[in-house]
């Protein structure tokens, strides 16, 4: 049988047409889903970004795990078929495409695997690698009242494609990413192994797969911590002038005790005027709302920057609990008075708040025109340095879509350690094993570690960094290669400037960048494929490695 697929996706018979081959090799691997010729044309081909097309051989639907590992293992008995999952295509840079290989559509198995759990007391839920997130909420809403503890800022993105990266929003610096909320994954690995794994059972695998960028196996199933989901959300957005002072509340807000934290806290940088998109008026929650830019305090510089924070509540909370609650967690931030709106709106409308987005893009044309986007994660010692040289100067007029840039912890704040820990932190500047035992001992620290350095995802140095996140819509076409430009102008600064930061869902066409981009974690990195895709089958949009004969 495999000798018949080979030699049909060799396309050896001259007079072979795709669906001849497609046909054939349906037949040969005897799926219980479907498959459909490639093609440039098809949604396989494209991605979100609009940058990059290719041309698969076919494309999958499998019905479940099964069928994911016959795909793999007839793959691995070629000389050169790649695989690629596909979540929802919506990635920039043709991550979830193979040139002359096959993807597979993970979406056709959304459906699988919806299932509650009780462990330890604590709700989880069991769900597809290739069920939409926006899906696992409502469900987990309407079914169970409960829903995820960390999310995305927009959710038309699968469960397998977001923590294959990390998957980051406001709640990350209180739960961590999402990496950091699933406890136990199913996968199919590159040898086409349908294997479980956590953080006790085959747990290389699983801490690999997390932020792995697909390169080690198939995320068919993830285990999801939820926790009750509240009614109702109050979204608030505070301006501020100074960079500075922007930094410094928001540092502020991430690092509080448990109890007085925000549940959600992002923020974004504006252009320092008029335009539509990119100034002032895209500051407003409500169409009511007016931004007024004599209430700026003067000088102010080329960009303006705003807190974006939410605070959960239920329908039986008292409006005046409410209000104080609010007044207690801002009263001593020092934003712009004058400058500071709010709405309150259901739990689903927040967390769901980017779909009005897509749908205005939609309307407009804009949704479905390139995305040269750059995620960054930049350290909290070169964040200064970054919003001088690119937000202020680069990037003064806006990019055409939201600029996000927002702290996250590596380890232990929001329930931070207790002043007497902490000052031991100070004298030792390490945690040693002893202060910490002693502090586990004592009951007075609450240890959790928000991105673990077990998994694939890499940072930079430091407990505070941020993500900053240029999120570009463009309305013409031709300026596209000047964007791209500008992305590897502000990469190449970064570098040239000393700049400590890693690129969040990164792009390299080079191994020489990728071990760049891994660096201490590169060899960790390679054990892992070869020994869960020693011929280098999955996810070559990724373009780290090459798949071996
Ligand atoms: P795809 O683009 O389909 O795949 C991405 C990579 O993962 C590919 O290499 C693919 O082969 C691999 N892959 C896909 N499924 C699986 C699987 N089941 N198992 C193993 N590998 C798999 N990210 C954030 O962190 N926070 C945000 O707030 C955020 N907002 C976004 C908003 C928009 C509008 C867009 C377009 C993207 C956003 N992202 C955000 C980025 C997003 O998380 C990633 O691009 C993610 O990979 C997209 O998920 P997807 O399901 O479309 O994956």
């Amino acid at each position: 049988m495999i000798a018949c697929l080979g030699r049909t996706v060799h396309g050896t018979d001259a007079n072979s047409t795709p669906d001849d081959d497609v046909s054939t090799i349906s037949q040969l691997l005897d799926l219980q889903g479907s498959i459909e010729n490639g093609g440039i044309t098809g949604v396989a081909g494209k991605d979100f970004g609009g940058l990059y097309s290719a041309k698969p051989l076919a494309v999958i639907k499998p019905s479940g795990s099964e069928d994911i590992a016959r795909v793999v293992k007839a793959a691995l008995r070629t000389s050169h078929l790649t695989v690629a999952a596909r979540g929802n295509g919506h990635s920039i840079n043709g991550q979830a495409m193979a040139d002359g290989g096959l993807v597979i559509d993970m979406r056709s198995t959304e459906e699988n695997h919806f299932k509650l759990l009780t462990i330890d007391g604590s709700p989880y839920i069991d769900v597809s690698g290739g069920a939409l997130w926006e899906d696992v909420l409502k469900r987990c809403i309407s079914r169970f009242s409960l829903a995820p503890r960390s999310w995305t800022d927009y959710l038309s993105l699968t469960v397998g494609g977001t923590l294959s990266n990390a998957g980051v929003s406001g709640q990350a610096f209180r739960y961590g990413p999402q990496t950091s909320n699933v406890t136990e994954l199913e996968v199919v690995t590159g040898k086409g192994e349908v294997t479980v794994c956590s953080e006790t059972q085959n747990s290389e695998l699983f801490f690999g797969a997390l932020g792995g960028l697909g390169q080690f196996s198939i995320i068919t199933r993830a285990r999801v911590k939820l926790q009750p989901a509240p009614d109702m959300v109050r979204w608030i957005r505070l301006v501020y002038s100074e960079f500075e002072e922007f930094t410094r509340d928001a540092e502020f807000l991430v690092t509080q005790e448990e109890g007085e934290l925000f549940d959600y806290v992002e923020g974004f940088v504006f252009s320092n005027s008029d335009d539509p998109i990119n100034g002032w008026p895209s500051v407003p929650l409500d169409p009511d709302h007016e931004f007024n830019p004599t209430h700026i305090p003067q000088p102010a510089g080329s960009v303006l920057y705003c807190l974006e924070v939410a605070l959960h509540y239920s329908h039986s909370d008292h409006h005046s609990n409410i209000e104080t609650a609010v007044s207690r967690l801002i009263e001593r931030l020092g934003f712009v008075r004058r400058l500071k709106f709010e709405v309150n709106v259901s739990y689903m409308e927040f967390i769901l708040r980017v779909k009005q987005v897509e749908e205005h893009a939609k309307a407009n044309g804009i949704w479905d025109s390139p995305h040269p986007w750059l995620n960054i994660f930049v350290s909290k010692s070169s964040i200064v340095d970054f919003d001088r040289t690119v937000f202020k100067k680069m990037l003064k007029d806006g990019v055409g879509g939201p600029m996000l840039i927002y702290p996250l912890l590596r380890s232990n704040s929001g329930s931070r350690p207790s002043t007497r820990i902490r000052v031991n932190v100070m004298l030792d500047n390490t945690w040693t094993f002893w202060s910490f035992a002693v502090a586990l001992f004592m009951g007075n620290v609450i240890f959790q570690v928000r991105w673990d350095d077990r998994t694939s995802v890499v940072l930079p140095e430091g407990e505070i960094f941020y993500i900053v996140a240029l999120l570009r819509f463009v309305p013409k076409g031709p300026s596209v290669e000047k964007l791209v430009a500008q992305n590897h102008e502000i990469v190449k600064l970064c570098n040239n400037e000393g700049l400590d930061f890693k690129l969040y869902l990164p792009h390299y066409q080079s191994k020489e960048d990728w071990k760049r981009h891994f660096g201490y974690q590169w060899s960790r990195f390679v054990e892992r494929k070869l020994s869960f895709d020693p011929m280098a089958i999955l996810a070559p949009g990724q373009q780290i490695f090459k798949r071996t004969h």
